[in-house]
C-alpha cells in the first residue's frame, strides 16, 4: 500500500464534469531525496501509462520491504483532460482543445519571484540554501492565480514536483527508440539514467526554449545559483529529465516491465531506495547536444517515403526521405529528396506518411551543434 493516495479535483470544466488526479506516495512524507514521476503529459503518448503501472508494483515491493529510504510520489496518469479529447474516433492529447497550447509547455517560470525573495537570505551552508529555495519555489508557485483547469493541471503537477530531487516526466514520441532530454548542467545524471534504460539518444541542452515540464522544474536552479552566486552556495538540486519511452505504439508489458525496473534501480544508485542495483550497464550512446539535432522540415506536401529506417545512421548530406507528389506533375520533378544535415543516429519520426509544408517529421541525432538550431527554440511544437 502506498503511505497515501490522494485525489486531487480540477476546476470542472463544465457543469456535471469533473476531472481527478490520483496521487500515490511512498515512504514519509518530506523524507529525502524526493522522487517524482508523472506519465502520459501529452496524453496520447501510452508507453508511460504501462511503465507507471510497473513503476507503482515495484514501489508496492520496496514499501512492504521496508527499502523505500527517501519520498516517492507517482502521478501515473498526468492529464486528464487531454486523455478526454477524441476527434473522428482517435484520441488527440498534445494540443489543448481550449486553445492553451502544448500541453507541455508554458509551465510557469518560478525564477524571478522567487529571487525577489531570496536576495539578503542565503548563507554560507548548502543545504540551508536548498531547503530555503525550496519553501520560496513552493510559495511563489502557490500565489499563482490561475483559472483555466489547464492551468490549474500545470500548476498543480508542477507544485508536486517542484520540490524533488528527481523528476521523471514519461513521454513517447511518435516512431522511436528510447531517448532522454536533459540539461548539459546534469550530464552525470542523464548518462547514468540513459545507461540503465538503454537509452539510444540522451540529448543535452543549454536552454530548450517553451517552458517545458522538465525545465520549469530544474532551470530554476542553475538561474537562481548564477543569480545568487556571490551571496552563498546553492548547488542544483533538481535534476528533472524527460524519458522518451519508445514510440506511440510500443506499449507492451515487456518493454514496461524493464524500463520501470530501470527507473528503480537509478532511485537506488540515488538513494532514495535501499537495495543492489548491480553494476551500472555500459551505456549504448555518448550524449549528445540538443543543437545537435537536425530536425528535418517537408518542404512540400507529399507522401513521405523513408530512405533510412528508424536506428539507421545517417551521414550528412545522404537522402534520409523522399516527398512524393502524387499528382504526378510535373513529370521527372515529383519526388523531392530530404537530406540530413547532421552526422548520426536516426532515431525518431512521425507516423503518419503525408506531410504538410512546414512539417518536422524526422530526427537525426549529431554531435555537432547546428547552425541554424538555437538555445531557446529547440523543441518543436
Ligand atoms: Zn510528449
Amino acid at each position: 500500500m502506498p503511505t497515501s493516495t490522494v485525489k486531487m479535483v480540477l476546476p470542472s470544466s463544465a457543469p456535471g464534469t469533473k476531472r481527478t488526479l490520483r496521487v500515490h506516495r511512498y515512504g514519509a512524507a518530506g523524507a529525502r531525496p524526493k522522487a517524482y514521476f508523472h506519465a502520459a503529459l501529452h496524453a496520447d503518448e501510452i508507453p508511460g501509462l504501462l511503465v507507471a503501472h510497473h513503476l507503482l508494483r515495484g514501489l508496492e515491493q520496496a514499501q512492504a520491504e521496508g527499502r523505500i529510504i527517501g519520498e516517492v510520489v507517482v502521478v501515473p496518469v498526468a492529464n486528464p483532460i487531454g486523455l478526454s479529447q477524441h476527434l473522428n474516433g482517435r484520441l488527440l492529447g498534445r494540443f489543448d482543445f481550449e486553445s492553451t497550447g502544448n500541453f507541455n509547455r508554458g509551465f510557469p517560470d518560478l525564477t524571478a519571484a522567487a529571487l525577489e525573495r531570496l536576495r539578503g537570505r542565503l548563507s554560507g551552508d548548502p543545504a540551508a540554501n536548498v531547503a530555503l529555495i525550496r519553501g520560496v519555489l513552493r510559495t511563489v508557485l502557490a500565489e499563482q492565480a490561475m483559472l483555466r483547469e489547464t492551468d490549474v493541471l500545470k500548476r498543480v503537477l508542477l507544485g508536486l514536483a517542484i520540490d524533488a530531487d528527481f523528476v521523471f516526466d514519461l513521454h513517447c514520441d511518435g516512431e522511436a527508440l528510447l531517448h532522454l532530454y536533459a540539461s548539459q548542467w546534469q550530464r552525470d545524471d542523464a548518462v547514468e539514467l540513459g545507461a540503465d534504460l538503454g537509452a539510444a539518444a540522451v540529448l543535452l541542452e543549454e536552454e530548450p526554449g517553451g517552458n517545458p515540464f522538465d525545465e520549469a522544474c530544474a532551470s530554476p536552479w542553475w538561474k537562481l545559483r548564477a543569480a545568487l552566486a556571490p551571496e552563498g552556495p546553492t548547488p542544483l538540486a533538481c535534476f528533472a529529465t524527460t524519458v522518451e519511452l519508445r514510440g506511440q505504439a510500443d506499449v507492451n508489458d515487456e518493454d514496461a516491465v524493464a524500463d520501470a525496473a530501470a527507473l528503480l534501480r537509478f532511485l537506488q544508485r540515488r538513494g532514495v531506495i535501499a537495495g543492489e542495483p548491480g553494476p551500472l550497464p555500459e551505456p549504448r550512446c555518448e550524449p549528445t547536444p540538443l543543437d545537435g539535432v537536425d530536425v528535418l522540415t517537408a518542404p512540400t506536401a507529399g507522401v513521405l517515403v523513408y530512405r533510412k529506417p528508424l536506428g539507421g545512421w545517417v551521414a550528412a548530406g545522404e537522402v534520409v526521405a523522399e516527398l512524393v507528389d502524387p499528382l504526378g506533375e510535373p513529370l521527372g520533378a515529383t519526388r523531392i529528396p530530404i537530406r540530413s544535415a547532421a552526422s548520426g543516429l536516426l532515431f525518431a519520426r512521425m507516423t503518419e506518411r503525408l506531410t504538410r509544408p512546414g512539417q518536422k517529421f524526422c530526427k537525426v541525432a549529431g554531435r555537432e551543434p547546428l547552425s541554424y538550431r538555437q538555445a531557446g527554440k529547440l523543441l518543436e511544437d
